[in-house]
């Protein structure tokens, strides 16, 4: 590694953006008789149903990862079934599947790293119950495809949302474009709540149902409720709530997430102008006319000669203060537990395996500034020459 960097100033790959009126809302709801199922929960609730948009309904759950387990407990997915997700994502899309006894049957990206539509339908059998997208890493897929298969073959759609606070495709936000949709709260998502997530659709009944099946499935109708301490248990659930005091940070951040939406995507502008002229790089697919980006961050890939430098490059932006992080770092199905358990073909994801062996995912998050876009784009362009 060259000697000659030195760290003018960090900029950290993400940071959760918690403020005085976050710490407050907190110790507020501590003071309260309700730690869970207090009236913040129903807020959020509303606020961000509210957001996505007027024909939209929310439930809270502790994560995005339980949100979408939820999901699939909901359309009775289980042993014997089969799921399709995409092979370029976080752990959480397919294990969500995975424990509830099903496969995750996994598709190739295409080079804009979401999903390969057109392999879709080719992938599904007797035994498909559903078809999870993600929109990567805050682009939204084009649904017209997989909602066509959908219907033709009476599947449900699951989006994963966690990258996806913000995007929409014609008009419509990602979360509705399915049945069901999952976001994270996760700290350095576009928005936190330490830990949280939410579960979104279109239809008020499934999120009745996410919602009795996150709280033990106990009967929450009236009748059932008369007498304190008396209830019913309709149904097998689980405890995936949220609490109040992550409720109370979220209805701050809801305030704010218009502010971190702009900062994304002045950050991602001016960043991918200053990346333009590095030979050897290629970024992924901005927005367009139907597509509206949520910026979670700017990937980076490395043409196939400079694929080997990768982690080089990387720990060489580090030296220069640069954090950066690899989404995702090996195509799902060839990680060593779903490779252990399905034998995939090792050689049937090479659009993900370009991404997870050849890509950097670069900051653009609220806490970073103009300038700081011109340290990363500075430090990429050094890096890079570096090994050519
Ligand atoms: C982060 C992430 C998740 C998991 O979210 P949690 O809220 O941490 O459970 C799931 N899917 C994708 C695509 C993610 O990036």
């Amino acid at each position: 590694m060259s000697s000659d960097s030195s760290v003018i100033k960090e900029v950290p790959f993400g940071r959760p953006m918690i403020g005085e009126s976050e710490k407050a809302a907190v110790m507020q709801a501590m003071s309260s008789p309700q730690l869970v199922h207090g009236p913040r929960i129903h807020e959020f609730e509303d606020a961000f149903a509210a957001m996505l948009g007027p024909d939209a309904y929310a439930t809270s759950v502790s994560s995005c990862t339980a949100g979408l387990h939820l999901s699939y407990l909901h359309l009775g997915v289980g042993p014997g079934d089969e799921v399709i997700v995409p092979a370029q994502t976080h752990a959480a899309t397919a294990h969500a599947v995975e424990v509830t006894g099903a496969r995750p049957v996994f598709v190739d990206c295409d080079e804009s790293g979401n999903i390969d539509v057109t392999q879709i339908a080719g992938h599904v059998t007797d035994r498909t119950k559903a078809i999870c997208v993600v929109h990567y890493p805050g682009l939204p897929v084009v649904m017209d495809v997989v909602s066509a298969v959908a219907s033709q073959k009476g599947l449900a759609v699951v989006e994963d949302c966690a990258l996806a606070i913000g995007a929409s495709l014609d008009g419509v936000s990602c979360g509705l474009l399915g049945d069901l949709g999952s976001f994270s709260f996760y700290p350095v998502k576009h928005m936190t709540t330490g830990e949280g997530g939410m579960v979104v659709s279109r239809d008020p009944d499934v999120i009745a149902s996410i919602a009795s099946l996150k709280a033990f499935g106990y009967d929450r109708s009236a009748a059932a409720r008369t007498i304190p301490g008396i209830y019913d248990i309709a149904r097998l659930g689980i405890n995936y709530r949220m609490s109040e005091m992550a409720a109370a940070i979220g209805m701050v951040q809801l305030g704010r997430i218009n502010g971190f939406d702009s900062r994304r995507k002045a950050n991602a502008k001016v960043l991918r102008e200053g990346l333009a002229g590095i030979e050897g790089v290629r970024l992924l697919p901005d927005g367009d006319a139907r597509r509206r980006h949520a910026n979670y961050c700017l990937v980076a890939v490395l043409e196939p000669n400079l694929v080997q430098h990768r982690n080089s490059i990387i720990l060489h932006m580090k030296e220069m203060g640069v954090g950066t992080s690899v989404y995702y770092p090996v195509p799902l199905p060839l990680s060593a537990y779903y490779r252990g358990r399905y034998s995939p073909d090792p050689d049937a994801f090479p659009n993900a395996k370009l991404i997870s062996e050849g890509s950097i995912a670069l900051p653009i998050g609220p806490h970073l500034s103009s300038e700081d876009m011109a340290i990363v784009a500075e430090s990429m362009s050094i890096a890079v020459k570096e090994v050519q």
